[in-house]
């Protein structure tokens, strides 16, 4: 079974609620046309139903950056899967590298986050990937499988229909270093072993795996063409309406 590609915007703490629209009626203008793959944006929590709004009705999805695993309650700060479904999400990224650098999150909370997520029922893009010292010191492998086998804890093989993973070596995001094809494809075929080893063939040829780190028109077509890269997650271009449409229409 051929795997549908998935090209997904974060847009990362970027947009007032008013220029996120904008750029979301741009995109929904530019794409109209091409259905050839999923596409979602992930704008700040605060530009959710603006975006869900301008979207609602094409075929770019919503999606947040993250979530908080208990429903309601006092936890200052914090947004719960259920709250991001009643404002308009169908995604929800998990493990972002940012999110693991800044704001220490770890592989348990990491978990946390994607069962939380699926119990709401959001889709999710899960990431992971190594850092330069890690790539330098030859354990991206081990790197690689620590945060998936961390993040994947307790799950039930067909609970990954929901799950697309994103590898996203840290050395390669906003810095405009890019993993080279050959590099992406090899963590992306490692990683899709690892899903078949614990959950079965099924379940790996199904799995979505996007390329992330600094994904830009010129490259994209190039990565996206690798038979273990299934799409890309982009930061940066995703901002650019114009660059975003390349990157989506060079999906195969
Ligand atoms: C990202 O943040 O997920 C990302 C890939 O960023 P960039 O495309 O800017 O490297």
């Amino acid at each position: 079974m051929a795997r549908r590609s998935f090209v997904a915007g974060n847009w990362k703490m970027n947009k007032t609620p008013a220029e996120a629209r904008a750029l979301a009626l741009e995109l929904r203008q530019r794409l109209a046309g091409s259905a050839k793959c999923d596409v979602a944006v992930c704008p700040t929590y605060l530009c959710i139903a603006a975006v869900a709004e301008a979207l609602r009705g094409s075929r770019i999805a919503v999606g947040a950056q993250n979530l908080y695993w208990m429903k309601s309650g006092a936890y200052t700060g914090e947004v719960s899967g259920p709250m991001l479904v009643a404002a308009g999400c169908q995604y929800t990224i998990i493990g972002h590298s940012e999110r693991r650098q800044y704001f220490a999150e770890t592989d348990e909370t990491v978990n946390k986050r994607l069962l939380a997520a699926l119990d709401a029922k959001l889709q999710i893009i899960c990431c992971v990937g190594e850092t330069k010292d890690e790539r330098l010191g030859n354990v991206t492998e081990q790197v690689v499988k620590r945060q998936l086998e961390g993040a994947l804890a307790g799950l039930k093989a067909e609970q990954l229909a929901a799950l697309t993973l994103a590898y996203e070596p840290v050395w390669a995001i906003g810095t405009g270093l890019t993993a080279t094809p050959q590099q992406a494809q090899e963590v992306h075929a490692f990683i899709r072993g690892l899903v078949r080893a614990k959950f079965g063939a099924a379940v790996a040829e199904a799995l979505r795996i996007q390329y992330g780190g600094s994904v830009k028109a010129d490259n994209a077509k190039d990565l996206l063409s690798r038979p273990d890269i299934d799409g890309a997650l982009v930061g940066g271009a995703s901002l650019v309406a114009g660059d975003f449409e390349a990157i989506v229409k060079a999906a195969k």
